[in-house]
């Protein structure tokens, strides 16, 4: 110990020897590592480039033995080692520690002599402690490659395997299972299409647990087996998971039977979105093509009795042909006086022009002749107008001109009726009515197709399971199953039996306030990390980065 305390002293400022005075920058630098430095003489400080090295010597004068515990103050001699420690500043830290050894006079111990433990480093430990923490941190965001190489940058060496296996040595050990009441299941791809896995998560903390690597219903059953508080399991409507909360309550059971344990039934909780995903599934598309083409037919019906044109044939007739005043039609349709003047004069302007008097003579031939013809066919107005022949020219130009007017406007009349904007926000409407329990229509087209008998049957039976779902409605879930197997269509009947089997699940998420949406959300995590790592991570190390964080102590 003398030759510890001797200070030889040195001119070299970046190389003082014995037992050295630290400056405050360089105390900072070395308490930032070691931790425990009240029990170490720093010997030495060397700094080439940008590497600083310290030399420490233990000023212990007992220690406990790991092995058994027994105090002991006979030292035995040293054990010399190097350590990488964080970087301070821009420079590179090592770290070159004298530990003591000691004897241990324990006569039953298995060891005769042993190295004093250290709060700072590992036994056999090549780095700090805080120095692991921030591979392990840095392994935990990115993967181990680049992990290597940015610590690598700080000087600290550590090659992808390294950091690997620190994040598995400090990071890998179970969750702590106990005191977990609630928690939900979700299967996650490993390989899309090819295998799956099982992600727990705890609902009441709201954090991912861990993960199974199988989403078999006896694999998930014993892991679930294994909380021994779980009260309740939220899950999706997977017959994997159906079976498996089956046979958690099965294996329950059985360990009551054999232990006389009175360890409660878990409680199954069916997801409320994925109950109606289902009912949607079952009860939408056909819907949705039906209702597709009669948007179409409704678009094509509106143009045929445009609104104007209509109009202006009512005047026209109550003008021409009654001739009433326009006055009197004002009073009589509730249309300004201006208005039906404007229609009796487009009429004349539009449709009958006066330098073509033999049209206007022969008007109601020709009327008559399109009605008949159920068009504007110029072969068969020619043949059915007196004169026909002799004017067939100035009939044809008519019956083109007024054909293709009427062509034109039907069909921007279907468009703006079928736009993809138009059909999108009509569907989405004819989801809200359908599926949502008290919704009001807003849309005319979907109110007429809700007249439809079947369709209305439908929207009753989906509408009125939403509302039992959200308990907006009290009608007790079994009423519902009858009345859908009696009265709905084959889909929505089947969709009826499919939950009258999964019965307690899904009245449970009646009253139940847990619900998937955070399973959901721990999924697309899971896969974010899995892209990450360019899906090569296994699946402890996959479990790690998504259930696990790290605590920084530098
Ligand atoms: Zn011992």
């Amino acid at each position: 110990m003398t030759k510890a305390n001797r200070c030889k002293g040195s001119k070299n400022s970046s190389n003082r020897k014995g037992k050295v005075r630290l400056s405050a920058s360089e105390t900072l630098l070395l308490t930032s590592f070691i931790a425990s430095l009240s029990s170490y003489n720093v010997n030495s400080v060397t700094i080439e480039g940008n590497r600083v090295t310290y030399k420490l010597e233990s000023r212990t004068a007992s220690a406990t033995c790991p092995h058994c515990g027994t105090p002991s103050v006979h030292l035995f001699g040293f054990t010399d080692k190097t350590l990488t420690a964080l970087p301070g500043g821009s420079c590179h830290v090592r770290v070159m520690v004298r530990q003591h050894r000691y004897r241990c006079m324990c006569e039953g111990c298995k060891a005769r002599t042993f190295t004093e433990p250290s709060e700072a480093f590992a036994l056999y430990g090549r780095r700090t402690h805080t120095c692991d923490d921030l591979i392990c941190a840095c392994c935990l965001k990115m993967s181990s490659v680049s992990c290597s190489e940015l610590v690598g940058t700080m000087g600290i060496e550590a090659c992808p395997n390294t950091c690997t296996s620190s994040l598995f040595r400090r990071l890998g050990s179970p969750p702590s299972r106990s005191g977990v009441k609630v928690v939900g299941i979700d299967d996650f791809a490993k390989r899309k299409g090819h295998s799956y896995g099982t992600v727990i998560v705890d609902q009441e903390a709201g954090v991912p647990l861990e993960l199974v690597d199988s989403r078999d219903m006896a694999e998930v059953a014993a892991r679930l087996l294994l909380y021994p508080d779980l009260e309740e399991v939220t899950r999706d409507r997977g017959k994997c998971y159906i079976a498996a909360i089956r046979e958690l309550n099965r294996l329950i059971a059985e360990q009551n039977a054999a232990t006389g344990g009175k360890r409660p039934f878990v409680r199954d909780i069916a997801d409320k979105f994925h109950v109606m995903e289902n009912l949607s599934d079952a009860g939408y598309p056909d819907l949705q093509k039906e209702f597709a083409a009669f948007i179409r037919e409704a678009a094509e019906a509106g143009a045929a009795a445009n609104r104007k044109q209509a109009e202006w044939e009512k005047v026209t007739a109550m003008h021409a042909k009654e001739g009433m005043k326009i006055g009197d039609i004002a009073k009589a349709t509730g249309m300004s006086s201006k208005k039906v003047r404007k229609y009796t004069q487009a009429s004349q302007r539009d449709y009958m022009p006066k330098s073509q008097h033999y049209l206007l003579r022969n008007a109601e031939h020709i009327t008559s002749a399109v009605h008949d013809l159920r068009g504007f066919d110029a072969k068969g107005i020619v043949r059915m107008v007196p004169n026909g022949k002799a004017n067939a020219g100035l009939l044809r130009e008519l019956s083109e001109f007024l054909g293709a007017k009427l062509e034109k406007m039907k069909e921007k009349a279907v468009k703006s009726g079928c736009s993809h904007e138009a059909v999108k926000k009509e569907c989405a409407e004819l989801w809200q009515t359908i599926f949502k329990h008290g919704h009001e229509v807003k849309s005319e087209v979907v109110d007429s197709f809700c007249q439809k008998e079947h369709v209305a049957v439908a929207r009753y039976l989906c509408s009125t399971f939403q509302g039992i779902l959200a308990g907006e409605i009290s009608m007790p879930l079994h009423r519902w199953i009858d009345t859908a197997v009696a009265i709905g269509n084959k889909s929505i009947a089947s969709f009826a039996l499919g939950v009258r089997k999964d019965y307690d699940a899904i009245n449970n998420a009646i009253t139940s306030k847990w619900n998937n949406g955070r399973l959901e959300g721990t999924v697309c995590k899971i896969k974010c990390i899995k892209r990450i790592m360019y899906g090569r991570a296994s699946l402890r190390l996959l479990g790690i980065k998504c259930t696990k964080g790290v605590h920084l102590n530098i």
